[in-house]
């Protein structure tokens, strides 16, 4: 049987483990097929690439592409692309430039109800300061015992309507397609089941990935219910979509999820990897 996982996280962006790490515990686990997908960075490829091709496995570029749509963050994954394209490499540092300022803003926002030191308290926990993250801001204030851990930490703060969070401007949808499909990749939507539409909503998100040449979305994800599942392989089989799955893996103690521990893709539906 074939263990993948097409979605995950090193400390190129804002994943616990360095690349080759990640790599190497995807093998342990006995993945198969493994794409690193850091945030807006490609950084780590290289490294857990020697260590996945080492151990045997199919390495598959990916990244995990920052967009607004809808006035939502929503994330597109790119797998299977020519890392060396120059228009995916400008796109996605395009989408990195805007991270440290997005960082001061939510450190100033944070200080105006008295938690100070945010900035350079997340930069500490940033390995790629490049690439600074909530999840860094998060960790920051856990360490200095505002919240017991990231995720109540994401319930009270830096999210829409509660303090610390900024609006910013990220990628469209239109950006990231372009960038993937034009580097010879494929587009997926990332973690549907994670975005706050309504089913109105979702078809049209859904509508337009499709029509700008996206070709896959997330069914199995480390954030999915089974419930999402079942929704999203619906929507797969009628809109026509491959089915990619991923553990969304940050890092151990931090994740619902593991490297390659994912509930197995339903039947019927074509899997993404099927053409690597
Ligand atoms: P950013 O790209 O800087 O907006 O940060 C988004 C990152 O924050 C995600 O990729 C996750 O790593 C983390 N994150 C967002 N929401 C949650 C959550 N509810 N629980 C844990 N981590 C989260
Ligand atoms: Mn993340
Ligand atoms: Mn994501
Ligand atoms: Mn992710």
């Amino acid at each position: 049987m074939q263990i993948v996982d097409l979605h995950c996280h090193s400390s190129a962006s804002d994943g616990l483990l360095p690349p080759a790490e990640v790599a190497r515990r995807a093998a342990e686990n006995g993945v198969n097929i493994l794409a690193l997908t850091d945030h807006d960075d490609m950084e780590g490829l290289p490294d857990a690439r020697a260590v996945a091709l080492e151990a045997g496995m199919l390495f598959i570029n990916g990244v995990e592409i920052s967009i607004e749509w809808g006035g939502l963050q929503v994330h597109i994954v790119g797998l299977n692309f020519d890392d060396r394209d120059a228009a995916l490499n400008a796109g996605l540092l395009s989408v990195r430039s805007g991270r440290v300022g997005r960082a001061q803003r939510m450190s100033a926002e944070l200080e105006k109800i008295g938690i100070e030191g945010c900035f350079a308290g997340a930069m500490r926990h940033a390995e790629n300061p490049n690439l600074i993250s909530r999840a860094h801001f998060a960790r920051y204030l856990v360490e200095i015992g505002v919240c017991k851990d990231v995720r109540s930490v994401f319930e009270s703060y830096i999210v829409p309507g509660r303090p610390g969070y900024v609006e910013h401007r990220w990628a469209t949808l239109e950006e990231s397609i372009r960038w993937v499909v034009g580097a010879g990749g494929t587009a997926v939507i990332a973690h549907p089941g994670r975005y706050k539409l309504n089913r109105a909503e979702m078809r049209q998100l859904l509508e337009e990935f499709k029509a700008l040449g996206g070709q896959a979305i997330e069914v199995v994800s480390g954030s999915h219910s089974p419930e999402n599942v079942a929704v999203f392989s619906r929507f797969a089989r009628e809109y026509g979509f491959m089915a990619s799955c991923g553990s969304d893996f940050h890092g151990p103690g931090e994740s619902y999820i593991d490297l390659g521990r994912l509930a197995p893709t339903p039947q019927g539906l074509t899997p993404v990897w099927e053409a690597f």
